[in-house]
């Protein structure tokens, strides 16, 4: 992407009250590729808040990010503009000398798409761009808080032109996008410029479209238009959704100077993705990874473990339930096109299972369970690169859980029932347990899933292609190295005619 000279200015600015929020202005038509950043602290901090901690990593991303190397020229100043001492301790960390005296600090942050970084490359939809006619704020690389500040209320503004738009989902009070805490405000992402602009409302729940498209090519109208069916087939699987609002936030760009995709968030998601013309398919694609990331409202940001609920910005910590994060999301995306009549069996079985295990073959190793996936997310190296396993062996281990619950309930309790379930018993400020869940999922279902969990899970046994979509009466066939056949079966059984039933239109409300 190319270098822009615009210059931003952040003013943060602490509050004496403490539920007063932290507030952060970005003014990008000031100027250069870097964020200038001012943070005003006007109560007096106590020696337990001297770490001004930039964020190592951010929810959901499973990538370390380090966002203390884009940092530069910190300063650290008392109400009388006298320089206080700070020391920079790697990767991340500010020590403020003297917290109590602490006024403002300043500091530049580089903007990640104009940054080449060799080592842990930070994802495009995990980035921030300051372009000419827009601006994105991913909140966690232009800002940190003080140790034990995590939990203060933060507000931030985008000063743009007066023609701009700005999306968000969080709420604006007195000018600024008001979050909770700095969590929310990472789970919040920021695009303004010269967006385009759809609505609709799903449930009673008003769904906002922003888009940034560099050529003018792809525009919200058009992506809500392709996206209303895959909505109202979301609702119905989910039966009732788990948001009051949502807005998605789409940033189409020419040339992408890193790795593409998106970023789901609690009430929101984020894509930046390769400009293309917007024929059919074109649409097709960027509306499935929409699927996907709208999924992610039940997990992980409604049903997680402990370690997602409070999570670590200073050390990366993985969960070994990714599996349910993302497999099971990817799964339930494609699953829920299916089963909603906006996809059918042909193509179901096409993207949902013969593609995925064609790539999964081909490109990843077989002896990395979806646990050793997890475990080494946040590695780099080895790890990043059978990361996105998670979205074809994982995806089709959840494919494989569903037939199995099904099989063992006869036909009435699949894995979007545990879904379900799981939204009831658990949900936001209630985890489940990290060690204990799948004890926990298999009193909830049937002993047999712990036993599913072991081999398919935590061990990385050869999923079962044939035996298990025969149970559902589809014959699997392999036919070359790239090549997969999967067909019904020509005289199916009872059972496995009453199986595929109920696996192929499990959307009533039980
Ligand atoms: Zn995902």
């Amino acid at each position: 992407m190319k270098s822009i000279n615009i210059l931003i200015l952040l003013l943060v600015c602490f509050s004496s009250m403490a539920q007063q929020p932290i507030l952060i202005n970005v003014d990008p038509l000031s100027n250069p590729d870097t964020f200038f950043v001012k943070l005003e602290v006007p109560q007096k901090l106590s020696k337990k808040n001297n770490v001004f901690q930039f964020p190592a990593t951010a929810p959901g991303t499973y990538q370390t990010m380090n966002i203390g190397r884009l940092v530069s020229d910190f300063q650290a100043y008392d109400k009388k503009g006298k320089r206080l001492k700070t020391t920079f301790s790697a990767p991340n960390q500010y020590i403020i000398a003297k917290p109590k005296k602490l006024k403002s600090l300043h500091y530049k942050v580089a903007e990640t798409f104009d940054t080449q970084l060799k080592d842990l490359p930070i994802y495009m939809m995990a980035g921030s761009s300051i372009e000419r006619e827009n601006v994105l704020v991913n909140a966690h690389t232009l800002s940190g808080y003080f140790s034990g500040m995590q939990k203060t209320p933060v507000g931030i503004r985008v000063n743009g032109k007066s023609d701009w738009k700005t999306g968000s989902a969080l709420k604006v009070k007195d000018g600024y996008f008001i979050a909770e805490n700095f969590d929310e405000l990472v789970d919040s992402p920021i695009m303004s410029g010269k967006l385009s602009f759809a609505e609709t409302t799903l449930a009673g729940a008003p769904i906002q479209i922003y888009t940034f498209s560099e050529n003018g090519k792809v525009n919200s109208e058009m992506l809500l238009k392709e996206m209303t069916q895959m909505l109202n087939s979301a609702e119905k699987f989910l039966v009732k959704l788990p948001v009051d609002h949502y807005t998605f936030l789409f940033y189409f760009v020419e040339n992408p100077s890193g790795v593409t995709g998106a970023w789901e968030h609690s009430y929101s998601s984020e894509y930046v993705i390769e400009e293309g013309e917007p024929t059919p398919a074109f649409l097709k694609q960027v509306i499935d990874i929409a699927s996907h990331e709208f999924f992610h409202v039940i997990t992980p940001l409604n049903i997680h473990s402990e370690i997602i609920e409070s999570f670590n910005f200073e050390k990366p910590t993985a969960s070994q339930h990714l599996w349910l994060y993302e497999g099971v999301t990817e799964w339930a995306s494609h699953i829920q096109l299916f089963r909603g009549g906006v996809t059918n069996l042909d193509q179901y079985i096409a993207n949902g299972l013969k593609q995925k295990i064609i790539v999964s073959e081909l490109y990843f190793k077989p002896e990395w369970s979806l646990k050793k996936i997890a475990d080494e997310s946040f590695n780099g190296g080895e790890g990043a690169k059978q990361y996105g396993n998670i979205y074809y062996k994982g995806s089709l281990t959840a494919s494989y859980l569903d037939i199995r619950l099904l099989e063992l309930s006869g036909g009435t309790f699949g894995l979007r029932e545990v879904l379900l379930d799981l939204i009831k018993k658990y949900g936001k400020g209630n985890p489940f347990s990290e060690e204990t869940f799948f004890d926990d999922l298999a009193k909830m279902t049937f002993p047999e899933i712990k036993d599913f969990a072991n081999k398919y899970i935590l061990k990385s046994e050869d999923l079962p292609h044939e035996e298990y979509l025969a149970k559902i009466g589809l014959k699997y066939n392999r036919v070359a190295k790239n090549k997969v056949e999967i067909t019904p079966i020509e005289n199916p059984s009872n059972s496995q005619k009453m199986l595929f039933e109920a696996w192929s239109k499990n959307m009533e409300v039980k």
